[in-house]
């Protein structure tokens, strides 16, 4: 697979531990300028930092460090993610009004 750029805040970036039953690999969560949080192996290698409109530091980094392309518990992560999509198609409980 050609490796791919991402586009990241600088910060935060937090030092985590994979919750993969068999994986428990030490990563580094970083957040996409669209607020995804993306789990590295190793901080990412950063090709180019900008500010954004904002004023805010942006890093755009390489893709190859991601903690999915390692991960043995990938799947897992895929599979609850499709789930928690499935279950956001549900239809929902009505609402209780917020006071
Ligand atoms: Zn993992």
């Amino acid at each position: 697979m050609a490796a791919g750029t991402l586009e990241l805040w600088m910060y935060p970036r937090d030092r985590g531990t994979c919750k993969g039953p068999t994986c428990g690999a030490p990563i580094i969560w970083r957040k996409t300028t669209d607020e995804r949080a993306v789990p590295f192996n190793v901080d990412p290698d950063v090709i180019e930092r900008r500010r954004s409109s904002s004023g805010r530091m942006v890093e755009i980094v390489a893709t190859d460090d991601m903690h999915h392309r390692t991960c043995p518990d990938v799947d897992l992560f895929r599979q609850d993610r499709q789930a928690a999509a499935a279950a956001k198609k549900a239809p929902a409980a009505p609402a209780l009004p917020l006071e």
